[in-house]
C-alpha cells in the first residue's frame, strides 16, 4: 500500500482525467490519493465518484503564492469544495490567467508577431493556460525554432511580451483555505530554493509540510521531516504527477509516501471539521 497526495488532472495542467487517475491508482494498489489541481477543485468530486469505495480520495487544491522573490506553492487539503468564497477566489485567479495570456498575445501582436489567442487557447485545452502554451503557439507558427527561444526572446520575466501573473500572498492563500475548513500545507519546499521564505510561511498559519516530493533528494526529505517535527506540522507527500507528456511526467504513486500521511489528514479532519467528501 502507498499514498500519493499530490496529483494534477486535466482540470488544470495534467494530461489525465480525474477518472483515469483513479483507475491508475486503483490498479497500482494505492490506499489514498488527493487530486490537487492548480486553482480548481472540480476534479475532486469526479475522482470521488469514480473511486467509490475502492480508494480514499481526499479533497485538495494547489495555489501559487509569492513571498519576496520566492514562489511558494500552498496545498489546501480537506477543504469544503462547495465553499463560496473559495470557489469565487479560485475563479478569479483562473480568469486573471486567461487575461494574462491574452495580454501576452496582444503584446506580441504589437511587436509585429502574428498570433491569434484562439491558437493559444486550443493548445491549452480545458487546462490552465500559461506561458508554455503561448511559447508552443509561437513555435507552431514558425516564429521561433523552439519553446526555449520563445521564452528567451519574448516571454521571460521582464521580456518584451511578458505580462505579470496575478498571485495571492501566502497569508491570503492560507486564510482562504482555512475559512473553507481546510488544512494549509507548504508544497515541495525544496523547489522554493529558499528555506528562510519557507520558514516565514510556516509561521503564517500553516499546518503541514510536503516533505516527500518527486523533486526532493533523500537529504531534503530528511531535512523537511525534521523541520515538520520542529514546527509540530503534519507531514504530507506526493508525486506531483501531471501525467505522460505533462510538465512533471512522473507516474501516480511514484514517490514513497507513508500511509500515515493520509491517516493523519483523516484524523485532522475528524478533530477539526475538515471535509473528507466533496459529493453532497
Ligand atoms: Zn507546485
Ligand atoms: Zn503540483
Amino acid at each position: 500500500m502507498a499514498v500519493d497526495l499530490h496529483i494534477h488532472s486535466t482540470i488544470s495542467d495534467g494530461t489525465r482525467t480525474p477518472e483515469e487517475i483513479v483507475a491508475t491508482a486503483t490498479q497500482r494498489g494505492l490506499y489514498a490519493i488527493s487530486i490537487t489541481d492548480h486553482d480548481d477543485v472540480a476534479g475532486v468530486a469526479r475522482a470521488q465518484r469514480a473511486a467509490a469505495d475502492e480508494l480514499l480520495v481526499l479533497p485538495g487544491v494547489e495555489v501559487s503564492t509569492d513571498l519576496h522573490d520566492a514562489e511558494v506553492h500552498i496545498l489546501g487539503y480537506l477543504i469544503d469544495c462547495q465553499n463560496e468564497p473559495l470557489l469565487a477566489k479560485l475563479a478569479q485567479v483562473r480568469a486573471r490567467r486567461v487575461w494574462r495570456a491574452r495580454e501576452m498575445v496582444k503584446r506580441l501582436n504589437s511587436l509585429g508577431v502574428s498570433l491569434d489567442y484562439a491558437q493559444v487557447e486550443q493548445i491549452a485545452g480545458e487546462g490552465s493556460v500559461g506561458r508554455p502554451h503561448v511559447a508552443r503557439a509561437l513555435f507552431d507558427q514558425g516564429v521561433v525554432g523552439s519553446q526555449a527561444e520563445a521564452f528567451r526572446r519574448f516571454l521571460h520575466k521582464g521580456g518584451p511580451a511578458y505580462a505579470p501573473r496575478y498571485k495571492l500572498s501566502p497569508a491570503e492563500a492560507i486564510a482562504l483555505i482555512r475559512q473553507a475548513s481546510g488544512v494549509a500545507v507548504v508544497a515541495h519546499p525544496g523547489l522554493c530554493r529558499d528555506d528562510e521564505a519557507v520558514e516565514e510561511v510556516l509561521q503564517l498559519g500553516i499546518s503541514g509540510l510536503e516533505a516527500y516530493h518527486t523533486s526532493h533528494t533523500d537529504l531534503q526529505t530528511e531535512k523537511y521531516l525534521r523541520m515538520a517535527d520542529e514546527y509540530g506540522l503534519l507531514v504530507t507527500g506526493g508525486s506531483d504527477s501531471h501525467g505522460p507528456g505533462g510538465p512533471i511526467p512522473v507516474g501516480v504513486g511514484s514517490v514513497d509516501v507513508p500511509d500515515a500521511a493520509a491517516d493523519a489528514l483523516v484524523i485532522w479532519a475528524k478533530n477539526n471539521g475538515g471535509h473528507i467528501t466533496a459529493i453532497g
